[in-house]
């Protein structure tokens, strides 16, 4: 047996698991982000407070700046999504996606 193509099979091998871990983990973000979107509100981890995603904001694209009701996390003009916000309580940065 070619030790080389041998080689290239125990790496495959090796590789596999770290593969299969980090593609878990890919789906059981979006899976996270998918509830977070369909449930329309974050409780901030800071104070409690309830953060609604369904609110009048401005689209933080320079060029865009519409302002519109509707996702804060993503403008339905330009399409700029938002991995975080500010709590309207306290004001700590929530990390959403
Ligand atoms: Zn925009
Ligand atoms: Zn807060």
């Amino acid at each position: 047996m070619n030790l080389r193509l041998a080689l290239s099979c125990v790496l495959y091998l090796l590789a596999a698991p770290v593969y299969a871990l980090l593609g878990v983990r890919k789906l059981g973000k979006m899976l996270r982000a998918r509830r977070v979107l369909a449930a329309g509100t974050i409780r901030c981890p800071h104070c409690a407070a309830v953060n609604d995603l369904d609110i009048l904001g401005t689209c933080s694209n320079p060029k865009c700046r519409t302002t519109e009701y509707g996702s804060r996390l993503r403008c339905s003009v330009c399409g700029e999504t938002v991995k975080s916000f500010d709590c309207d309580a306290c004001g700590v940065t929530i990390k959403v996606l």
